[in-house]
């Protein structure tokens, strides 16, 4: 469309969040991908790439799981998402923006986002890292009993 066209005010997407702080506007996104990225950002209980699948299908019934294996890859490389790896089970996916660890529940299974304390927590100061190393990001995982299997196992007790 013509620059001079007015747009409607339009509220950015968690993807263009996304671009705009990584400055990565230069990142290639095909309409799957961008449906990928949107079902993911809207998601906060880490899916699966079967997960995915089953959400995205609404919007593009076309899609097969390879489709989205392959751009949850190019999601991944590019930095805009990650990978959560949990042992033997199937890789999760986040879209969180901000600064965080996952805390994984060895009962359920969930995992959960959790956000520092301080707001301006830097991990290249929190954590002792080599002399001069930059932190291009941080894939911390604490493991544990969420407060719901907690519960459940106090209440047998
Ligand atoms: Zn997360
Ligand atoms: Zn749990």
């Amino acid at each position: 469309m013509p620059p001079s066209t007015p747009r409607p005010p339009q509220k950015p997407s968690g993807l263009d969040c996304r671009l705009a702080v990584l400055g990565a506007n230069d990142v290639r996104l095909t309409p799957h991908r961008r449906e990928v990225f949107q079902v993911l950002a809207e998601s906060n209980d880490h899916p699966t790439a079967y997960d995915i699948l089953h959400r995205v299908k609404d919007r593009s019934p076309s899609i097969s799981l390879a489709t989205v294996y392959n751009c949850l890859d190019h999601l991944t490389s590019s930095g805009l998402i990650k990978a959560v790896h949990v042992e033997r089970s199937q890789t999760r996916y986040c879209a969180n923006l901000h600064e965080h660890v996952h805390f994984h529940c060895d009962t359920c299974g969930k995992v959960r986002d959790a956000h520092p304390h301080e707001m301006a927590f830097d991990p290249a100061q929190f954590w002792q890292l080599p002399a001069g190393a930059r932190v291009s990001r941080a894939d911390v995982s604490i493991h544990g009993v969420c407060p719901e299997c907690a519960a459940k196992h106090a209440a047998k007790a």
